[in-house]
């Protein structure tokens, strides 16, 4: 017991992406117990929460209040280019990221990098409420070849001076391919890493969780990761590769499911990958588990 308590002083972030890693929105079941275990686990003293989506802020509490999960202390929405905390009952976005981000993108917002891209008849825009100010996203048809595409893209980012990542994922029920253009200082994981810098957890006491494409940045860098066990096979494989590139394979954990009974599928894999990572949410998650610990 004495070890919980004493691993608890120090700050836990935990942060994960919504869609199909805390939220179960896949076609995968979901295990019954995981997601109350896990608002129960992000109750707990020390542990900070922060959501990592590509939804905005309004989408993202939309889901929030209907999946009833819990509410985090960092909303990091526009896959990775704006940070929202709750300052009283309000969200307030945090300036000094979006300044950050607008130096990579030399003053050119969402609109002006569009026009870049106009004649690129393999990209449709997404929705205007897909867009935002420094996030650029498209459909591309199935078939298009993304290396090539990526390439002629970066080719005209260069000539410009701007600093910025391209992102692609493919939507997995419809084999639509989705493109996410951002701030190259502006990803998922430079965000986690600006979190965890804020929140004082550090690499050590920061565990980030994921299932598919705009989560392969953190997922391959040195931040202890999980990747669900609802991932697709494809992502899975590619997720282990550049890890391993990188040299960062150590800090990548895949669910498999079996822990406590659960599948591994969404919050049931971040507990799994939680409880790997840290012995004293182990011991608390077993004890609660078995009932011996019911608070
Ligand atoms: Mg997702």
């Amino acid at each position: 017991m004495r070890s919980i308590v004493e691993g608890m002083n120090e700050p836990l972030l935990i942060c994960c992406d919504m869609d199909r890693t805390l939220l179960p929105n896949g076609e995968q079941p979901e295990s019954p117990l995981a997601r109350p275990l896990f608002a129960r686990m992000a109750a707990r003293p020390g542990v900070q929460l922060g959501y990592v989506t590509g939804r905005h802020l309004a989408l993202a509490l939309d889901a929030i209040r209907r999946y009833r999960v819990p509410l985090p202390d960092y909303l990091v929405c526009d896959v990775g280019t704006s940070i929202y905390s709750l300052q009283g009952e309000q969200w307030q976005l945090w300036e000094e990221w979006s300044e950050h981000l607008a130096e990579d993108w030399r003053g050119s917002e969402q609109a002006d990098l569009a026009e870049l891209f106009a004649d690129l008849r393999e990209l449709t825009l997404q929705e205007p409420v897909c867009q935002a100010r420094f996030k650029l996203s498209y459909y591309a048809a199935a078939e298009v070849e993304p290396q090539t595409l990526l390439r002629r893209m970066r080719e005209r980012l260069t000539e410009h001076a701007i600093r910025a990542e391209l992102i692609w994922s493919v939507d997995e029920t419809t084999g639509t391919g989705l493109l996410d253009l951002i701030p190259l200082g502006g990803s998922k994981r430079h965000a986690v890493e600006y979190l965890m810098v804020y929140s004082g957890a550090g690499y050590e006491r920061t565990l980030f969780a994921g299932d598919s494409g705009n989560d392969l940045p953190v997922l391959i860098s040195p931040i202890q990761s999980v990747l669900v066990a609802n991932a697709t096979e494809t992502v899975r494989s590619e997720a282990l590769r550049r890890a391993a590139e990188a040299g960062n394979l150590e800090a990548l954990y895949t669910a498999r499911g079996g822990y406590l009974g659960m599948n591994g599928n969404y919050s049931a894999g971040i507990l799994e990958g939680a409880s790997r990572r840290y012995p004293e949410l182990r011991s608390w998650l077993e004890a609660t588990e078995e009932g011996r610990c019911d608070r």
